[in-house]
């Protein structure tokens, strides 16, 4: 009975001990994964809130563990932030999604803009826009086909430091996204000193629509808050029908969310490009 119990444990606890593993171990395994390039990038699309015609897409990073299959990205970006490991993968991203524009350009397709998104420590290292316009030149892809998301507390970071690399890379003419907005400290001011193009509204205030607490008020403010600001807004996580049709009499310009398509794999991305209509 008591080997039994013991291999139970062992079978019940292998995802626990993978866990431990990897915080143990990380550093060293993440190193070894980026040296031998087993990151991919999933693509979910962004659509125009009263038309649903597709307007843009995030690249969304996974690690292609040989053992442990596809890795979330929760589970290695805090690791790769805290280690600074995170500055070659963020690379590492940001050059495969180049590729792949350009790869797709090649096939001819109608490409959409691609948001990538950039830790704020990337920020703070200080060539993001250096490594960015290296990019574009490499694989001559149009700028208006790459965006960067930030959070709020990434632009909170080294303020000068931040807001130089923020407008190099818009006189690239590469537009900024505002991620998880509602979640950080950001005020009016900062968000019109760094003059920001688009406010993604974290997903949290997109689930407070439609339950009956006044969350559309909430969201309501942030639409018009947008407008003086010349900025246009997104709702992340939209998964509801009645979501999306509260979120278009609100004004909310762009939605992206499991309703109109999970994160999918490079491959899947042509047939939504010549779809076009997602919605
Ligand atoms: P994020 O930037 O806020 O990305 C959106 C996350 O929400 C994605 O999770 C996406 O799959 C998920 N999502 C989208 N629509 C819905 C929905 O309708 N319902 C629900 N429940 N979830 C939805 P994912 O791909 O696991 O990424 C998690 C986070 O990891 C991202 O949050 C981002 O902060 C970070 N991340 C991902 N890729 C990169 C990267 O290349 N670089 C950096 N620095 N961070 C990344
Ligand atoms: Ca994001
Ligand atoms: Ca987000
Ligand atoms: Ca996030």
């Amino acid at each position: 009975a008591k080997a039994d119990g013991k291999n139970k444990v062992r079978v019940y606890d292998k995802k626990l001990y993978e866990e431990i593993e990897l915080r143990v171990d990380g550093e060293r395994q993440l190193a070894r994964a980026i040296q031998e390039d087993h990151f991919i990038v999933y693509y979910q699309p962004r659509v125009e809130a009263q038309t649903g015609r597709m307007v843009g897409m995030e690249a969304l990073v996974r690690w292609a563990h040989p053992e442990r299959g596809l890795i979330a990205p929760d589970h290695f970006i805090p690791l790769a932030e805290s280690t600074g490991m995170i500055l070659p993968l963020g690379r590492l991203v940001m050059e495969k999604v180049f590729c792949q524009i350009a790869a797709w350009q090649f096939q001819k397709l109608a490409v959409v803009p691609v948001s990538v998104n950039v830790s704020a420590r990337q920020f703070d290292e200080g060539n993001v826009s250096e490594f960015i316009a290296s990019c574009l030149n490499k694989y001559a892809v149009d700028p208006r086909f790459i965006e960067i998301e930030l959070t709020e507390s990434a632009m909170m970071g080294n303020f000068e430091q931040v807001r130089g690399e923020i407008s190099s890379i818009s006189a690239l003419g590469i537009q900024i996204h505002v991620d998880d907005f509602g979640t950080g400290y950001s005020s009016l001011s900062l968000l019109y000193k760094f003059n920001m193009d688009v406010l993604k509204v974290d997903r949290a205030f997109t689930s407070q629509i439609c339950n009956g607490k006044g969350g559309e008020i909430f969201f309501s403010s942030i639409v018009s808050m947008a407008k003086v600001l010349k900025m246009r807004v997104v709702a992340e996580g939209v998964e509801t029908i009645e979501q999306l049709r509260v979120l278009q009499q609100l004004g909310c310009d762009e939605i992206q969310g499991y309703l109109v398509s999970k994160p999918i794999p490079s491959s899947d991305v042509p047939r939504l490009l010549d779809q076009s209509i997602l919605l």
